[in-house]
């Protein structure tokens, strides 16, 4: 095992790990910028009993403004290798921009609905991150995982649970499943047309979404499976037709563009953040009956650091 206690570092202020720019100080704070630190890390506080929570790129969580009694683990890893067949296996903190141009580079197609989403492997993998009617289950052969019961251990894509937005990873919170690596199946593709899918994607996002500039974790609530007038609505057009864009708490605020994004605008709390999503929540349920579910993150500063509802 590396000698990895010197580089444990303690009250962190960890708002920049979050692309909210909100939450507190972890007591203690790890940056494991390759797969060994990870796995040392992850074998060297189960030992010790000590309580973690992990993050990729942030882009899909809220810390609490008292921040975290645990310790925070940046995962910061970036390995990608070619196999054979198409096949690709890459480390979990590795960046979804990354991965997009390694099969690029690499004429590797399937994985161009993908393309500017933000965060990691490891935080799709746990959200079945999606976009354009395809997800990232789509694309899973297998899962290297760690956990404190059962050490290191491998799940093929079917004992991943992937459904909507969710995995076996977030769905038993408890017992901190954690994403080493993955292996992803693609195809043999044309660079011309991955890379006009690519941009396709990609427009896309820059018509329907904020600028990536702003303090924002993307869609904050899943669009709900309930009809409303007999018809499918997403979550941001619900929040439209009932005001959504000119609510705001503090400093926190609903974007012009697309109301299921909310907006630190300028040095808010995650308090503010929290209490706006509430408001939202309530002004859908009181006009429709649906009740919306947070998509995002919104985590506990105590262990076992579970989700908490709005
Ligand atoms: C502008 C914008 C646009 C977005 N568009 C989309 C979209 O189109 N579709 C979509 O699905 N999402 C979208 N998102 C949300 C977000 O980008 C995705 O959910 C992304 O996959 C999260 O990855 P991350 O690394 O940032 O996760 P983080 O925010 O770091 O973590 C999210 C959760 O995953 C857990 N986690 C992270 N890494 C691991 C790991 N290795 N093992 C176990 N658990 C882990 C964390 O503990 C946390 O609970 C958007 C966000 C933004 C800001």
């Amino acid at each position: 095992m590396l000698n990895i206690e010197k580089n444990i570092l303690k009250n962190i202020d960890i708002s920049k790990y979050s692309s909210f720019k909100t939450g507190g100080k972890a007591d203690l704070f790890f940056y494991a910028d390759t797969t060994e630190k990870l796995k040392s890390i992850l074998s060297y506080t189960a030992q010790k009993d000590i309580p973690i929570f992990i993050v990729g790129g942030g882009t899909n969580i809220l810390f609490s403004d008292r921040g975290l009694r645990g310790m925070l683990i940046v995962n910061a890893t970036s390995e990608i290798n070619l196999l054979d067949d198409n096949y690709i296996t890459c480390s979990s903190g590795i960046k979804i921009e990354k991965l997009m141009s390694f099969c690029l580079k690499n004429s590797l197609s399937g994985a161009e609905f993908l393309t500017g989403l933000p965060g990691t492997i490891g935080g799709a993998i746990y959200g079945n991150a999606g976009a354009n009617g395809s997800e990232i289950s789509n694309l899973i052969e297998n899962v290297e995982l760690f956990s404190k019961d059962k050490d290191f251990f491998t799940l093929d894509s079917w004992g991943m649970s992937f459904s909507y937005r969710n995995s076996v990873l977030k769905a038993n919170e408890i017992s901190k499943i954690i994403a080493i690596s993955a292996k992803l199946k693609l195809k043999t593709g044309n660079i011309f047309e991955i890379k006009d899918k690519m941009k396709k994607s990609m427009v896309g996002r820059v018509k329907n979404h904020p600028s990536k500039l702003i303090k924002s974790c993307g869609c904050f609530f899943k669009n709900p499976s309930q009809l409303f007038n007999g018809e499918k609505i997403s979550a941001g057009k619900l929040l439209d037709m009932f005001g959504a864009k000119n609510m705001r708490v503090g400093n926190a605020c609903v974007s012009k563009k697309h109301c299921n994004f909310l907006i630190n605008e300028a040095n808010c709390s995650s308090s503010d953040i929290f209490e706006l999503a509430k408001k939202l929540k309530s002004i859908v349920f009181d006009n429709t009956g649906i009740v919306l579910e947070n998509e995002v993150r919104i985590i506990s500063d105590e262990p076992p650091f579970l989700s908490l509802k709005l």
